[in-house]
């Protein structure tokens, strides 16, 4: 595996290859690598020649009270993940490298970024759109992999990507879990042991909306009412938000109907976990 810091020398590996007749699979993440990201490492292996991973903390994503001070990072633990998993190319850029003096365009998806995170984390998803636009304007992969995890992120990048006619297939993998339900993340390390046992009621309240859709209720307000009961229950836990949204537009429903996303945000302790689930209803239509 070879390890690249500069956009030139990522530029001419990736030119190389698709010279070659190459298929190039990316993945791009923030580092501090885990199932999550190594599940995304294999489906990008599975479809591809050449799989280029990327690990860069990106600054304008993060907001001034957040996390990216302390953030993570541990390249050395992340290259040998990366090299398990079937990563071939991992590239590390620098902030300098990634954002040179007078940097000044950015990226912004109307209409999904100041929605659910975006409502609490202003400008987030314009700097998330951002470094997505330039990692594959310098990797440009015939395939790019991404987590549901990260339900709105997957939703604005197949935006952007449709809406400036980039030519990448998006590929959306599924949530890895630990074994009591709760995603994985880097913002896991965030937890006490406590914290992450009490966090499995993110999970279970998706499974118990799953559980009620199921059972036939369609009432949103009563869905959402039961998930949060749950959630509340445990001590630690402050609800950010629990909506329940049509999976495309991001805009909250008031009839289930269709595709729709049942997304959440809570914090406990320092962490703000962030889970969701797809569901597809299917109301048999009524006469006339
Ligand atoms: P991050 O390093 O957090 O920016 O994530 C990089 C990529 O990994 C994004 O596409 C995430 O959606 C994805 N990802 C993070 N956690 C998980 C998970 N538990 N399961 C699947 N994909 C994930």
């Amino acid at each position: 595996m070879e390890i690249i810091r500069a956009i030139g020398a990522m530029r001419e590996v990736a030119g190389r290859a698709r010279a070659n007749g190459q298929r190039i699979g990316f993945v791009p993440t923030m580092g501090w690598l885990h199932e999550g990201h190594t599940s995304l490492i294999g489906l990008a292996r599975e479809c591809t020649d050449l799989v280029v991973v990327s690990i860069f903390v990106n600054p304008t994503q993060f907001g001034p009270e957040e996390d990216f001070e302390r953030y993570p990072r541990d390249l050395e633990r992340d290259a040998v993940l990366a090299r398990e998993a079937g990563c071939d190319v991992l590239f590390v850029p620098d902030g300098g490298e990634m954002y040179p003096e007078g940097y000044a365009t950015y990226v912004y998806v109307e209409g999904l970024s100041d929605l659910l995170c975006g409502e609490r984390r202003p400008g987030h998803f314009r700097g998330v759109a951002t470094v997505v636009a330039k990692l594959l304007n310098i990797v440009q992969p015939q395939c790019a992999v991404f987590g549901q995890k990260d339900a709105q992120q997957s939703v604005i990048i197949r935006r952007m990507v449709k809406d400036l006619d980039m030519d990448v297939e998006i590929v959306i993998g599924p949530t890895v879990r630990e074994k009591n339900g709760v995603a994985v993340s880097s913002r896991n390390m965030y937890l006490s042991g406590d914290e992450r046992v009490q966090a499995s009621a993110l999970y279970r309240s998706l499974v118990t909306a799953k559980k009620m859709i199921e059972a036939g209720e369609r009432d949103v307000a009563a869905i959402v009412a039961a998930m949060r009961q749950m959630i509340e229950s445990q001590p630690a836990a402050r609800v950010d938000y629990i909506s329940i949204v049509d999976s495309e537009t991001l805009k909250e429903v008031t009839r289930l109907d269709g595709e729709v996303l049942i997304a959440l945000a809570v914090w406990f302790g320092k962490a703000r976990l962030i889970d969701n689930m797809v569901f597809t209803i299917e109301n048999k239509k009524g006469k006339g």
